[in-house]
């Protein structure tokens, strides 16, 4: 990006030959690879697919972020390492694997990951930052520091059978995660850390199409996804991409930003802890975080004045099956819909399997809805559990 050219040796040149027959990456393309320096947060289910493919590619300098030592759990999921570094730092296994992979390569561990007290000159030593972790705090602290650094973030998650992949760079004119979500959500309400399970192949879906993000932001070709959430639904195989715009009143990236620094106390309130069996079902409050249909069908049944499903599936969905009485509002649609809402109603928010509706969830909590709900296994679980007749997909 900012670096000067690197001249490639004769063996680079062979090496990354399928990407100089790009046009649109060619010798200099791959010379802004090699000059470009890169952070990969997280040597886990994300950063594992991100880091190989970027040193695969060629990325001159490969940082990987991340406190953790291997685990045997870790293994479905986690490629960039093996049985025989079970229990070893995550970061010395990746710097071996990617090492082995690609010699060129310069890869800096950094095995204290990212804290609050070395976020901001760490970022600042990087082109771009690729967010691989799996937990609210994490994320903000990752959102606030790369706005601070005035550094692009690559941003990924995954949750069961859905991911999400963002680019974050108000730097360049686009939103942040806070214009998304401006605070995080209640300890405890969201599972983390590895208590709510995941597809291990969808972490290689997402973790390539960060590795393919920061690829473009460094040579500057194709369209990068900043302001364009890309959500991706493994059991239907669908993408879809939502639209969103910087939030001017952002506490960091707004006009008149109240967040200027990094205060510790801000990335507490979300940390990853690990909560009671049955956490994931009771929120701090009496309206739970998440129904089953079973659950949710029991309380429409019941109060059916207050309390309205709300079903965010694209239309096309929506004409293959739906729920009598349903309110249909596609995902995409919720940002300007949201004054339209009903406060005094109890939401209870569908779509396939859950996944969508979940951030959908949690969008209206953030917003200030407290009297929201969603429908865990989405519409799939009630054609198997309320409705067998209703046609899946
Ligand atoms: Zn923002």
């Amino acid at each position: 990006m900012s670096a000067p050219p690197t001249a490639l040796s004769p063996a680079e040149l062979a090496r990354y030959s399928r990407h100089i027959l790009l046009d649109q990456i060619g010798v200099t393309g791959q010379q802004k690879l090699a000059a470009a320096r890169v952070l990969v947060i997280g040597a886990g289910g994300l950063g594992s697919p991100a880091a190989l493919y970027l040193a695969a590619a060629g990325v001159g300098t490969l940082g990987i972020a991340d406190f953790d030592r291997v685990a045997d759990h870790n293994l479905q999921r986690q490629l960039l390492h093996d049985n025989a570094a079970i229990g070893q730092p995550k970061v010395e296994s990746a710097v071996r694997r990617l090492h082995a992979t690609n010699p060129f390569v310069t890869v800096v561990p950094h095995a204290e990951g990212v804290t609050v007290a070395n976020a901001l000159a760490l970022f600042a030593g990087y082109d771009v930052v690729v967010d691989g972790t799996d937990n609210f705090s994490a994320r903000y602290l990752n959102n606030d520091a790369a706005v601070l650094a005035g550094r692009p973030l690559v941003h990924g998650s995954v949750f069961k059978f859905e991911g999400q992949v963002t680019v974050f760079d108000p730097a360049a004119g686009g939103p942040c995660y806070r214009c998304l979500f401006p605070e995080p959500p209640v300890a405890g309400s969201v599972p983390g850390c590895g208590e709510a399970g995941v597809l291990g192949a969808l972490c290689g879906v997402i973790g390539s199409l960060q590795a393919l993000e920061a690829i473009k932001l460094i040579t500057g070709i194709g369209e990068p996804l900043r302001g364009r959430l890309l959500t991706y639904d493994a059991l239907g195989q669908h993408f879809q991409t939502l639209q969103f715009a910087r939030d001017p009143r952002c506490p960091v990236c707004g006009d008149t930003p109240t967040l200027r620094t990094l205060d510790p106390s801000r990335y507490e309130a979300a940390a990853c802890t690990t909560p009671a069996p049955n956490a994931f079902t009771m929120s701090s409050s009496e309206i739970p975080l998440e129904l089953s249909v079973t659950e949710a069908k029991a309380r429409r049944d019941a109060d059916s004045a207050h309390t309205v499903i709300i079903d965010v599936r694209e239309p096309y969905e929506t004409e293959i099956c739906r729920v009598a009485g349903a309110e249909l509002i596609p995902m995409r649609q919720i940002p300007e819909r949201v004054d339209t809402l009903p406060r005094d109603k109890h939401l209870l928010i569908m779509c396939h399997a859950g996944g969508r509706s979940l951030r959908v969830t949690e969008f209206l909590r953030a917003r200030g809805f407290t009297a929201v709900s969603n429908i865990a296994g989405g519409i799939d679980a009630w054609a198997q559990e309320i409705e067998p007749g209703m046609r899946r997909y």
